[in-house]
Formats: C-alpha cells, sequence, structure tokens
C-alpha cells in the first residue's frame, strides 16, 4: 500500500491545500492530513475544528484520512510506515525553505519529500493573507471551500 502524508498547520485550511490533497489522492493508496500542532503559536481555529472542516471538505476522497500529531514529522511517518510527504510549491520563495526541510527530513529518517507545483490560481494563497483580508472585511470566497468560509464568518464575527 503506497502511502504519503500531506503536512501543515491547516488555520483553516484553504483550496490551495485541498488541491494539494486532492492531487496526491490520486497518486497514493492512502493519504494522511497531519494537522502538525504546534503549541507556542495559538491559531485561530483549535485544532479539533480544523480537524472537522478538513474532514467535511475531503469526505469526497475516501483514501484520505485525517489527524493531529504533536510531535516531529519524521517520528509521524515512522509509526506510521509512511515513506513519502507531499508538499505544494507555490513559488521559488518557498523553496529554499522547503529543500533544507526535506533535506533535514531525509538525513533523520530517509523519508522523501515530493513537491507538487501549486495550480496557479493559488500560487499567492496562503492561510495566514485569508485570515487578514477575512479580519478586514474582503471576500475569500474563491479562496477557500464553503464550511470553512461559514466558519470564518461565525469567528469573525464573535471577535
Ligand atoms: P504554510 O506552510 O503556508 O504555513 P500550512 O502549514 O497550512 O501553511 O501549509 C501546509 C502545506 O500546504 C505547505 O507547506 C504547502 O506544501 C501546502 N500549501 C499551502 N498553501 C498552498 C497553496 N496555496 N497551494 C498549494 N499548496 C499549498
Amino acid at each position: 500500500m503506497r502511502r504519503a502524508v500531506c503536512p501543515g498547520s491547516f488555520d483553516p485550511v484553504t483550496l490551495g491545500h485541498l488541491d494539494i490533497v486532492a492531487r496526491a489522492s490520486r497518486l497514493y493508496d492512502v493519504v494522511h492530513v497531519a494537522v502538525m500542532v504546534n503549541t507556542s503559536k495559538r491559531g485561530l481555529f483549535d485544532v479539533d475544528e480544523r480537524i472537522a472542516l478538513i474532514e467535511e471538505c475531503t469526505a469526497e476522497y475516501d483514501n484520505v484520512i485525517v489527524e493531529s500529531f504533536h510531535g516531529l514529522l519524521v517520528d509521524y511517518c515512522k509509526q506510521r510506515e509512511i515513506p513519502a510527504i507531499v508538499k505544494g510549491l507555490r513559488a521559488v520563495s518557498d523553496f529554499d525553505y522547503e529543500l533544507q526541510m526535506a533535506q533535514m527530513n531525509n538525513g533523520l529518517s530517509g523519508v522523501e519529500t515530493l513537491f507538487i507545483p501549486t495550480n496557479p490560481v493559488y500560487s499567492f494563497l496562503s492561510s495566514s493573507l485569508v485570515k487578514e483580508v477575512a479580519a478586514w472585511g474582503g471576500d475569500v470566497s474563491h479562496l477557500v471551500p464553503g464550511p470553512v468560509l461559514d466558519a470564518l464568518r461565525g469567528r469573525l464575527d464573535r471577535r
């Protein structure tokens, strides 16, 4: 069984993330979406909310598993016998850091990182930009799936 993981913070999941997960799900038998927990960074959504949103938005793919992990990505991979990390590359600016991480992870455990070039429609898109634009009342309906749009509205209205 060929397994891969798409890791990230997904605070919240965007159409850019979902495009990569969908494409990975066509290449691998099982795709794990790992919401990596960073205790020093409080997000807009807590980890359970992020997982629920990703699960709702990936329900159409029957080979996608969503879970959280607190620790090193290579340990997550080792525990689940996952040999490949799949990441989207948005622009050259992503490349420097992603290359370092890929080399570090490979050196730590032999896990490989595969890069999928982002759909150009989403090459400028990040969760932090979505939150910033939404917080100021900008329209992000073309950048996030419906359930995330509703959740963003609910969260930002309460502030
Ligand atoms: P970031 O890396 O921007 O802080 P995440 O940790 O949530 O955001 O993203 C996890 C991974 O998802 C990124 O490392 C990248 O591989 C992929 N990704 C994020 N945004 C996009 C996008 N717009 N298009 C394609 N892939 C993306």
